[in-house]
C-alpha cells in the first residue's frame, strides 16, 4: 500500500573535544573529535511528489536556507534515488530548530532525518550500512547524526566509534545572529597557526582524543568534564567574531562550569552543574537581550516517528 507521508527526526551536536591536525596537501585536516548529540532536534516529513522540493519552517529564522538542489535534504533524497534506481520524487518539509551555520551540524541533521524518511516513504529498504555510506558521502557530520549518543570521530569526523557516557549533561546554548562558514573558520585557523608557528606547540598531523575526557564521560561527572572541553577552532572563531569572547566570559562568570564555541561556531555552549543553574543562566542571557536555550545531552540519533 502506498505510504502518504513519513516523518523522521535527527539531533544537532556539540563537539566536546575538537582537535584539528595540520593542513594536508589535499586541503583537508585530520580531526579527532568527541561528538555528543543534544536535545535540539530537526524534524523532516517526506511526502510523495513528482519532483524534488523542500520547505523550511520552525522557531528560528529559516529565510536564508537555500531551497536549491544543493540543500542537504534534497541531496539526501537524490542520493537514495541514485542508489536504488527509484524513479519518483519527494517533497520534504523541515521543522528547523538547530541554528543555521552555527557549528551544531543542523544541515547534517536534516540530511540524516531525510535519509530515514525518504527510505521509508519509498520503501527502498536500504540497510543500515548502505544508509551510513550515503550519509558519509553527504557530509562528515551526517553519520554522527544518524547514530547520535556520544562518539569519537576521526578522519574528517565520519570514522565513528561509540563512547560510553553515563547520565545526562545540562547545557545552555547561545546562538549568534551571524553564522560562520566552516571553511572560513578552518582557513582562519591555518592562517593563525602559520603566523604564530614559533610561539605555539607544533601542530600534529593526526590528533588524538584525551583519555581524561573519556573518563569524565564514563563517570557522568560534569565538573570533571568541564576541565577537558577543548576546541582548536575556537581561536579562529574568536578572531572572526570577537564578541563571542564576551559571551563566553559572561556565561562562565554566571554559573557555567565551562563555556566553549561549538564546532566551527559561532554558537557558544555552556556546561552547567545542574538544571537550576541552567534555567538561571537562560534567564540571565535573555534579560541581557541574547537568545539562550537549555538542552540536554546525550540523546539518540535519527529515528522514524
Ligand atoms: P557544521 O557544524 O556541520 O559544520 P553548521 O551547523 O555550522 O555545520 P549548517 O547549518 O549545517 O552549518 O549549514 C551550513 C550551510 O549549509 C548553510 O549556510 C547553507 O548554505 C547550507 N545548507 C544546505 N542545506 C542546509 C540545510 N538543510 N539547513 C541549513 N543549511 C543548509
Amino acid at each position: 500500500m502506498a505510504v502518504r507521508s513519513v516523518t523522521a527526526t535527527a539531533p544537532g551536536k556539540i563537539n566536546l573535544c575538537l582537535r584539528v591536525g595540520a593542513l594536508r596537501d589535499d586541503g583537508y585536516h585530520d580531526l579527532a573529535t568527541v561528538f555528543q548529540a543534544v536535545s535540539l532536534v530537526e524534524e523532516v516529513t517526506a511526502t510523495p511528489s513528482a519532483g524534488f522540493t523542500c520547505a523550511f519552517s520552525g522557531p528560528i529564522d529559516v529565510s536564508n536556507v537555500p531551497l536549491t538542489a544543493d540543500n542537504l535534504v534534497l541531496r539526501a533524497a537524490r542520493a537514495i534515488a541514485a542508489a536504488t534506481g527509484y524513479d519518483g520524487g519527494v517533497h520534504l518539509e523541515v521543522i528547523k530548530r538547530v541554528p543555521i551555520a552555527g557549528g551544531m551540524g543542523g544541515g547534517s541533521a536534516d540530511a540524516a532525518a531525510a535519509l530515514l524518511a525518504v527510505d521509508a516513504l519509498w520503501q527502498t529498504h536500504l540497510g543500515k550500512d548502505a544508509l551510513m555510506s550515503i550519509a558519509a558521502d553527504l557530509g562528515s557530520d551526517v553519520p554522527f547524526s544518524m547514530v547520535g549518543g556520544t562518539a569519537i570521530g576521526l578522519g574528517r569526523g565520519e570514522d565513528l566509534s561509540p563512547v560510553l557516557a553515563t547520565g545526562h549533561f545540562e547545557w545552555v546554548l547561545v546562538p549568534h545572529d551571524h553564522g560562520l562558514s566552516t571553511p572560513t573558520v578552518y582557513r582562519e585557523l591555518d592562517r593563525h597557526r602559520e603566523e604564530h608557528r614559533l610561539e605555539i606547540p607544533p601542530v600534529v598531523d593526526c590528533p588524538d582524543v584525551e583519555m581524561p575526557l573519556l573518563q569524565a564521560l564514563r563517570g557522568g561527572d560534569p565538573v570533571l568534564l568541564a576541565d577537558y572541553l577543548v576546541n582548536d577552532l575556537q581561536v579562529a572563531a574568536l578572531h572572526l567574531q570577537p564578541e563571542l569572547g564576551a559571551t563566553l566570559e559572561y556565561g562562565e562568570s554566571h554559573g557555567a562550569l565551562a563555556g566553549i564555541v561549538s564546532g566551527s561556531g559561532p554558537t557558544t555552549a555552556f556546561l552547567m552543574p545542574d538544571s537550576t543553574a541552567a534555567v538561571d543562566l537562560v534567564d540571565l542571557f535573555t534579560r541581557r537581550g541574547q537568545r539562550a536555550l537549555r538542552v540536554l545531552s546525550p540523546v539518540h540519533g535519527a529515528r522514524l516517528q
